[in-house]
Parts: C-alpha cells; structure tokens; sequence
C-alpha cells in the first residue's frame, strides 16, 4: 500500500531562499540547468564511491548517467541520474531544509545589503543549488529511490511555501527533477530550456566536464539519399530518433593546457566549489618523480559565508586514477589554506583509502607539502606582478593566511612575506614587512605594531603618540587572529617584533635616545616616592608605576612587559571561556604634563591627602578607557569625574 501525500512547511530559512529564487535577483536563469547537472554528478559519484565497498549498490550493467528529456508540448525539463538518490527522510532533510550552518546569519547580510547589485553577488557565495530552478519553473516535481532500497518518494512544489511528499513507484534507483517551466522571457533572461540547441549550449558551456554522459534523445527529420548525398526521389521523410551525448566528459585536469579555455577553467571551478563567482587564479601542475599526481586549484574571489564557521566547507576533491573518492578532503591541505578549491588526482593512492587512514598516510603528507608550496608560490607571484590582484585577495583571504604564520612554522618565512598590513603611514595602501623594514628610520631595531579593535582605535591611542611625533612607522593590527600570531612570531628579518604598547619605547638615533633617557631617569629620580605612593594606592591592578617615553599628549597610559598577554588577547580567552589569570599591568605616566608636578605639590604639602588616591583612581581610569577597556569601577569613576567638573566650573 502506497502512502498518501502529505503536505510539510518549508523551513523559515528555506523559505526566504526560495522567495529570492521565485522573485530572482540573479539575472542568469540558465545556472539552474549546471545546477542540477552538478547535483546528479555528485550523487553518481557517491554512488559509484559507496559501490567499492558495497557491490550491491551498482549492479553490474547499470549505466552511471545524466538524462535530460525535455517537452516542447507540456512545457516541461526533466533532469534525470541513475545517482545514489534519496530516502524519503533525506527528502524531507535535504530538500525541505537549508542545514547549513550560518544561513541565517548569511541571509541577515544579505537583506542588509541595500545595494541591489550586491544581491547576487552574495547568493553566488552562498550557493543555492537546487532552489535555483525555482528561477525557471513555476513548478518542480522531484522522483527519487535510494540506492540502498525502500520506496521511491516524489516531491513536489510550486516554491511558495509548502511541499507535498508521497510515496511514489520508481522503477530505478536515482532522481529525476522535473520542471514545469515559466513562460519565455528573454528580456529577464528565461530562454526556451525546451529547445535542444539552448539545452546543448547551456550543457557545453556549463557541464562539458562532468565525469558522466550527459545524454538527451534527439529528433531528426531524415530522406534517404542516394551516394551523392542527394535525397532520393520519391523517398518520404522519416523522423529517426538518437541518443545523444552532449558532453565530452573529459576530465579538465587530464587535458593538454594549451587545450583549455579559461571559461572552461572558470566553469569547472563553479561546479566544484558550488560557488557563482569566477575564481581570483587558477593553478594547474603535473608532478612527477616518487609520487605522481594531477592538480587543479583555485583561488577563488570572493570568500565564502562560511569561511570562518568552525563547520564551514573546507579541502579538496580527491580522486585516484581519475575515479571520484571524497569531497573536502581536509588532510590535502592546512587550515589556513582553506579557502582553496580544486582537485588532486592521485597515481599512487590505493581506489579503497578511506578518511581514516588519510591522516596517518605518508604519501598524502608528501603531496600536502607539495601542494602548501605551489600555492604560496602562487601567491607570491601573484603579490609581484599585479599589486591589485594580490591586494583583492588580501581583502578576502588575508585573515586567514595569517593563521599560517602560528601555524606553519615550516614555511613561516614564505607566509611572513606574503602578509600586508595597515599601517599609521598610508592609510589607502597596505604594507608589506619588507616595505616597512626597507623604509624603517636609521636608529630603529624593532618592527612596532599596535593591535586594536578598530584602526580608528588603535589611532587615538595614547601608546602611539611618541611615535608619531618620532614619524615611526607602526603597524595596525585589528584582526582577532593578530593577537594570537604575533606570541608566537617573534622577527621577521633579523627584526624583532614590537607592540608599542609593550616594554620600553627607544626611538630616535642613539644620540636622541641616550638624551631622553638620561632626561627620563633624572624625572624618575625626582617623582619617585610620588609614583609609589601612587602605585600603593593602585596596588591591586598595576604593577608599577612609571614615567613613559611613549607619551607626548596623553597624561597616562598603560603597557605590559614584553611577554605580557595584550588586553585584547586577554579579552578573547575570556569570550571563549578560558581561565585567563589575571596580568597586571605598568601604568605610564607622562614626564612632561603638567598633571605631576601638581600633583607632587599635593603630595608635598601633605602625603596622606585623600585626593591623591582619587587622582591615582582617575589616571588609571582613563588609561584604561583610551585602550577601549572599563575602568575596573565605573560609577565610582563618573562620580569622581563629576566631583571634578563641579571644581571646575
Ligand atoms: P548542495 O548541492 O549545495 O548541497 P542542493 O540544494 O543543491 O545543495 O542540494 C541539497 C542536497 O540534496 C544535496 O547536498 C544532496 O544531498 C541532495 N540532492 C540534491 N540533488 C540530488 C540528486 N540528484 N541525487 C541525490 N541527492 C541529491
């Protein structure tokens, strides 16, 4: 006994994706044909995968393709695979769903993108797959049976809201996706997807690569001819039918390089990486020696949602002897390289490897080494020849290559090189270490960087005001992932690093600073027992008080020790729920404000004069407020502040 339709809801997430594919913001309707090609691919491709090991999968003779049937008369496209197919729960799971992580946050963006042109651009990112034939039909009827046996299951739906599901005969395993098309309409760019040369054209540019015969039967009109080729006479015109493969099916990585376009290049990437966007650079490499492999990588242009989602899509597709094996195969390539697509086509692999044993297998940490340089390689000579293409894709990668200067300590060097920066000098061009070292001032020995949430922050900081009037460069450091790599980067050229908000400051040539500090200790002298008394009362959060040769405006401020954890650091471990002790820290006072010798006349007339432990509250407040923190008591501090207004006024 079948089981009668049933009607379901679609999830609020899909449903906001559908609204945007039945109200297409995407002008290239034809994308929903490479779309559902791209989806039969990969369940043939899981079909024949889960076939090595379970033979009863794949029963011999069954043909692994793609069909496409389309119907000028009903106004129907029928994509057709013999692929794994779907159970009826996936059914519901799959399609019904959007289990991606991060759509809800992805499509926040998305409506708050008030620019129009940004709309599609962001879907390309996202990749909406199968929803994307709502862009073409007004109706969509989905047929399936799993490989693996039980029923057959149809869905349908009109795209606006609900979905019916019902058991369904299906006489074999796999998926057919029917759509009932939308009027033509060329001037929104729906063509007739029911006429065989619009169909053969969207297959050849879009599909050509795809690994299985992408077949449609074609209707020829014939006359027989005689042997100069001219129709017989009297002979009628009969209509013959063929099957026809519209693909070449070679694979992209196997064919000559001078052979292959770019386009073609471009298309394979979209099908692979299932995003819209063409990629940034493609990089194609045959290695030979010990270990042979094939390689096609991308870079691509714009990052995806999920790149910094701790499930986020990440590795390449692994193939042995030209034969699919996974998907986001993790252990071809680090962390911080996961923004690469493409394939790697191994000659060595053993057809059975499974994702348990890739991680302790030497050959594969041998083509990882390999493919880790090609790309750095890559990438440095992109960063030579074309300073706009290297700095595109700095804006969209940059975060996460610099994960590989903790991470890669074999290739550090190679990365540190490949980084840029913000810097205080130009704020429109990004800097690299070797412009900054190159133009670092005689006298200077450390390469200063300011870490903070935001440039603007990190500019107003006390900490750099000595810099600035020195003109010494200073790096601006806002990415989270800049507090972690520079505790474990400590020099880039025979240059160590510097926070300029840590450990002494020495700038100037040797003269200069030989003279400021003999300035700053004779002060130092002379303020002592004022900065202790200082510090006594500020016990509990400072470990000394000082006089500072960083500021020059700024009453106070405060810094660490070298090794100090930074407090934007500490606030991180904290956010992830990391015991963190507590590192006190060095107040800073300026020798030359006015603000000490005052208070130094207070503290000679009487050295238990209260207000002196108000001051000393109120200069560690601010401190702590100009590098973006909270004073440790906040409505004690607006009092005080407040006290001090009324004096004024
Ligand atoms: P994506 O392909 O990006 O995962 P889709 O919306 O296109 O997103 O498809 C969702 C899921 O539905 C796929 O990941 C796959 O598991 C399943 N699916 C789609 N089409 C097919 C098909 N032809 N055969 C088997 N499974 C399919």
């Amino acid at each position: 006994m079948t089981k009668g339709s049933e009607t379901f809801e679609f999830q609020a997430e899909a449903r906001q994706l559908l609204d945007l594919m039945v109200h297409s913001i995407y002008t290239n309707k034809d994308i929903f044909l490479r779309e559902l090609i791209s989806n039969s691919s990969d369940a043939l491709d899981r079909r024949r995968f889960q076939a090595l090991s379970t033979p009863d999968i794949l029963p011999a003779g069954t043909e692994l393709e793609i069909r496409i049937d389309a119907d000028p008369d009903a106004r129907t496209l029928t994509v057709r695979d013999t692929g794994i197919g779907m159970t009826r729960d996936e059914v519901i799971g799959l399609i019904g769903t959007i289990a991606k992580s991060g759509t809800r946050e992805f499509l926040d963006v998305l409506k708050a993108s008030k620019d129009d042109a940004l709309g599609p651009e962001l879907i390309g990112q996202f990749g909406v797959g199968f929803y994307s034939c709502f862009m073409a039909a007004d109706a969509v009827t989905l047929v399936t049976r799993h490989a693996s046996g039980g029923a057959g299951v149809r869905w349908a739906s009109s795209g606006e809201g609900t979905y019916t599901v019902e058991e369904a005969e299906v006489a074999e395993p796999g998926t057919s996706v029917t759509l009932h098309l939308k009027p033509v309409d060329s001037e929104d760019g729906l063509h007739d997807y029911t006429s065989e040369w619009q169909i053969r054209e969207i297959v050849k540019k879009y599909s050509d690569f795809v690994a299985y015969p992408i077949r449609m039967e074609i209707e020829r009109k014939e006359v027989e001819r005689d042997e100069e080729g001219n129709p017989k006479e009297g002979a009628e015109e009969k209509t013959v039918r063929t099957l026809e493969t519209l693909n070449s099916m070679k694979a992209i990585w196997l064919r000559d390089k001078d052979e292959v376009e770019a386009d073609e290049y471009n298309e394979f990437y979209k099908h692979i990486s299932h995003d819209w966007n063409e990629p940034l650079e493609t990089i194609r490499a045959k290695i030979e020696g010990t270990l042979e492999y094939q390689v096609l990588l991308f870079i691509p242009s714009k990052r995806p949602f999920d790149l910094f989602l701790h499930e986020g899509r990440h590795g390449l597709q692994l193939y042995v002897k030209r034969v699919f094996i996974m998907d986001d195969c993790k252990e071809l390539l680090p962390e911080y390289l996961r923004f690469v697509r493409g394939v790697v086509d191994s000659e060595d692999l053993s057809l059975n490897i499974s994702r348990e044993i890739l991680q302790q297998n030497r050959q594969i940490q041998r083509m990882r080494k390999g493919l880790v340089s090609k790309v750095l390689d890559t990438l440095a000579s992109m960063r030579d020849r074309d300073d706009d293409t290297y700095r595109a894709f700095w804006r969209e990668f940059g975060r996460v290559l610099k994960e590989g200067a903790y991470q890669d300590s074999d290739n550090r060097d190679t990365l540190l090189d490949l980084l840029l920066f913000e810097s205080t000098a130009d704020p429109e061009t990004p800097v690299s270490l070797r412009e900054y070292v190159d133009r670092m001032k005689e006298g200077q020995d450390a390469i200063y960087y300011m870490t903070g949430e935001s440039r603007e922050a990190v500019e107003a900081s006390p900490h750099l005001e000595a810099f600035r009037e020195k003109g010494c460069e200073v790096l601006i450091l806002t990415d989270p992932v800049d507090e972690v790599w520079t505790q474990s980067v400590f020099e880039y050229g025979g240059k160590r690093f510097q926070s300029a908000g840590k450990g002494a400051v020495e700038l100037g040539t040797e003269e200069e600073r030989k003279q400021a500090e003999e300035a700053r200790k004779e002060r130092q002298e002379a303020f002592a027992s004022l900065m202790d008394r200082l510090k006594e009362h500020l016990d509990e959060y400072v470990k000394e008080v000082r006089l500072s040769s960083r500021l020059t405006e700024s009453a106070a401020c405060l810094v660490g020790d070298v090794h100090d954890m930074g407090p934007q650091l500490e606030a991180l471990l904290k956010a992830a729920n990391q015991d963190v002790p507590k590192t006190k820290r060095i107040l800073e006072l300026n020798p030359n404000h006015r603000i000490l010798e005052r208070l130094q006349a207070i503290y000679d007339a009487d050295q238990e004069d209260p207000r002196l432990n108000d001051y000393a509250q109120l200069l560690y407040g601010q401190a702590v407020l100009a590098e973006g923190g909270q004073p440790p008591n906040p409505g004690r501090f607006a009092r005080l502040v407040t006290d001090i207004m009324i004096e004024a006024l």
